[in-house]
Formats: C-alpha cells, sequence, structure tokens
C-alpha cells in the first residue's frame, strides 16, 4: 500500500492521491502540485513550482513497481539509493547526485537481517524513522526549487516481504537463496563480518529486482561494498549502473556513519584515529612511494603511538581500541598488494573498534548506550591511478 509522505497530518488532510490520465507523468500527485505543474529546463514535468509533499512511501513490491513501469513508460529514469535508515548527510548526499543525474529518486530503507552476524548488532542498529522522512522531505522540497530530479518513492519494507519464502538466516553456512562473491566478500570487512557481504548482495539483488533502476548508488564511505555491487552487475548481467559518492565526513575528517551516535564524546575524539593513520599513509603514495611498507608504516606507527598514549590514560579519561586491520589493496579484487601498479591505484582502508568506555565520569556525554556499545569504524581512501 503506497501512502504520500506524512499524508496523516491534520493539516495535510486536503492533500488526495489522485491519478492524471493522458499527461506523460500518469502519476498518483497531490492537488497543489498538479496545479504547478510546469515543464523544467532538464527536460522533464517538474511537478512544482512550489514545493509541496511529493514523496510516496511504499512498504509492498506491486504498487512499487507500478509506480516504476509508469516512469518507465514516460521515459523517467529512475536512480536508486538503498539505506538502513538513520539518515545522515552522507545518505542525503547521495540522493542529491542521485536527484542530479535522474528524474526520480527511490530511497530504500531496510535493516537487512542477513548482513548482521549472529552476535552483531542487528536489534540495536539505530531506527529514526519520523527523522528520516522530515530530512528526505526537507531535502526534496530543496530538490523541487532547484528543479532537479525528485524524491518520488521511499521503500520500507518489512522482512516477510524481502524473504517471502523463508525467515531469514545469519548463520553459517545458512539455509536460504543467497548471493556470494568469493574470495572478493570474505576478505577485509568480510573476514571480521563472515556473512556481511553475502546478506549484502542479496538483498542488493533483490532491491535491484524490485525497482529495476537506471542507476544505484553507493557511498564510497563503504568502498569493499561499492566493489562487490559492481561486481553484483557485472556478473549477473545486471541492466544498471553503478555510481559512487564521495564520503560525507565532518570538519576533522571522521567519516559520518549512522552507528556514530554510540561514540560519545571520548570515543569519538579518540576515533579520528583512523582517518589521520589513512593520511599518512596517502602522503607516502602522493610523495611517491609504490611499496606497500614505505605506504603503511606511517599509518600503523600513528595507530600503535595512539594506541600507547590511550592505555596510559587513566580508565576514566582513556577511549580504547583495537585495529582490525590498515589494508593496501588492488580497487577490483581487494586483494593485499606488495607494490602499487600506478595503471591502477590502489584502495587504502582500515578498521578499528572502539571498546566500551570503561568508567564513565560523572556528567560525561556518552552517547546513545551510555558508551557500552562496541563501535566499529571503517574508512578509506582511494589512491588515483597515475597520481
Ligand atoms: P547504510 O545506511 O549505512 O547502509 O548506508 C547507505 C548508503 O549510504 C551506503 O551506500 C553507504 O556507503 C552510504 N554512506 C554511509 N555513510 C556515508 C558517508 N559518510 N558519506 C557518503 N555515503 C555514505
Amino acid at each position: 500500500m503506497a501512502c504520500i509522505l506524512r499524508a496523516s497530518h491534520p493539516a495535510k488532510a486536503h492533500l488526495r492521491r489522485i491519478a492524471v490520465p493522458n499527461t506523460r507523468l500518469a502519476l498518483p500527485m497531490t492537488l497543489p502540485q498538479l496545479s504547478a505543474s510546469r515543464t523544467s529546463n532538464n527536460g522533464y514535468r517538474n511537478l512544482s513550482t512550489t514545493p509541496t509533499l511529493h514523496t510516496e512511501i511504499f512498504h509492498d513490491i506491486p504498487p512499487l513497481r507500478s509506480l516504476r513501469r509508469s516512469l518507465l513508460l514516460s521515459n523517467r529514469t529512475v536512480g536508486l539509493v538503498p539505506t538502513m535508515g538513520a539518515l545522515h548527510s552522507g545518505h542525503l548526499s547521495l540522493v542529491r547526485l542521485a536527484a542530479s543525474e535522474n528524474t526520480d529518486v527511490f530511497v530504500t530503507i531496510y535493516v537487512n537481517p542477513t548482513q548482521f552476524g549472529l552476535t552483531e548488532d542487528l536489534a540495536s542498529y539505530p531506527k529514526t524513522w519520523e527523522a528520516d522522512m522530515r530530512m528526505l522531505q526537507d531535502l526534496d522540497r530543496e530538490l523541487a526549487s532547484e528543479g532537479a530530479g525528485r524524491v518520488s518513492a521511499v521503500f520500507a519494507p518489512s522482512t516477510k516481504t524481502m524473504y517471502p519464502t523463508l525467515p531469514p538466516d545469519s548463520s553459517i553456512p545458512g539455509a536460504g537463496s543467497f548471493v556470494e562473491m568469493r574470495p572478493l566478500g570474505q576478505l577485509l570487512e568480510g573476514a571480521s563480518r563472515p556473512v556481511f557481504f553475502r546478506g549484502v548482495a542479496t538483498v542488493c539483488m533483490k532491491l535491484f529486482n524490485i525497482c529495476t533502476p537506471d542507476r544505484v548508488y553507493f557511498g564510497q564511505k563503504d568502498i569493499q561494498q561499492t566493489v562487490i555491487i559492481k561486481r553484483l552487475v557485472k556478473d549477473f548481467h545486471l541492466d544498471t549502473e553503478v555510481r559512487i559518492g564521495a564520503t560525507a565526513r565532518e570538519p576533522d575528517g571522521l567519516a559520518l556513519s549512522s552507528r556514530n551516535v554510540y561514540l560519545g564524546e571520548r570515543r569519538r575524539s579518540a576515533g579520528i584515529v583512523l582517518y589521520q593513520a589513512l593520511r599518512k599513509a596517502e602522503a607516502q603514495y602522493n610523495a611517491g612511494n609504490r611499496k606497500r611498507g614505505d605506504i603503511l608504516w606511517p599509518a600503523n606507527d600513528h595507530t600503535d603511538k595512539t594506541h600507547m598514549a590511550q592505555d596510559a590514560l587513566e580508565p576514566s579519561q582513556r577511549a580504547r581500541f583495537e585495529v582490525d586491520y590498515l589494508s593496501l589493496a588492488d580497487p577490483e579484487t581487494m586483494e593485499e598488494l606488495d607494490e602499487v601498479d600506478e595503471t591502477r591505484g590502489a584502495i587504502l582502508s582500515g578498521a578499528v573498534k572502539m571498546l566500551p568506555v570503561e568508567e564513565p565520569r560523572a556528567g560525561e556525554e556518552l552517547g546513545v548506550g551510555d558508551g557500552q556499545i562496541p563501535v566499529r569504524l571503517i574508512d578509506n581512501i582511494v589512491l588515483n591511478p597515475g597520481s
């Protein structure tokens, strides 16, 4: 069943979904949008001169497919932005990118259980539906006033909808229908989270089949995921284009992540260690070094020294962490490199686990979960070919 975003708000009770026959856009839309409809300079009907409610929420597949079909028949293009919700400006930057390249953007919000291991944080993954909808609505208003593509659909399915045959299984080997890329999905993040990429590839295959997007949008923040998705599209001959958006960061460089709400101040300031380490390695590459040891040593040195400095502090002051990996890998296989081939470039990436706060201080800002939820931070820098 589809509904207009926030149409249940009393002040919006006059908004109704209506069918518009004999127009290029035989789509549900709101009355104010219809009255203001015009043709924009990027060649498709823009629904509004003054921003109004536009985005529809879908929980089921058939009405979403019917919207998709009508968009196709109207020569409109769909950019898909898959997310797990708890939206931040990194997600919104992907929506913006999608809106700059497509007439219509579909955002999916689904916390996919099969990518969480049995011991991982599925239950505690942040869920902020109301705030997410407000952010998307505000962004859609901006997009409307800019004449860009619009956020036409939010798809938020249930797990029964996404996994119709069996209850989803996160165990190994696991019962169910899965997509796997080996060994790519078992390296780096996959080594630490064995079912992660199986779950990601499987849910993305489902979402791509449901939405049949012209383009799909993923963040560089999760770089191995982008490599997996490109492989998925290539190996299964999916008719879509993979587009990658830059990593959105805090002013000090920390990559935005839905999980950062768990950090609290103390772990937040120590968590910058990963990005700092990657920047030090990048500087080595930019200075002309190509060998693994030469590129990675300052990064390892930085994490070692930061580690020691934290350990030397009192338990009430320190934020302890474990480095999972610092990697210099091939951009297509994610295999570790002894030396960077300038014609291919490389991916510098890393993961650190911020451990629970040991002794909270009175009045300390500890984040969601009172500083007791371990937080895995990942980040990366692409070393471009020939730079
Ligand atoms: P998630 O909701 O964490 O599954 O992320 C949904 C999409 O947003 C993925 O393609 C992520 O790579 C992307 N994303 C997450 N964080 C950022 C960020 N800081 N900058 C850009 N894209 C991001």
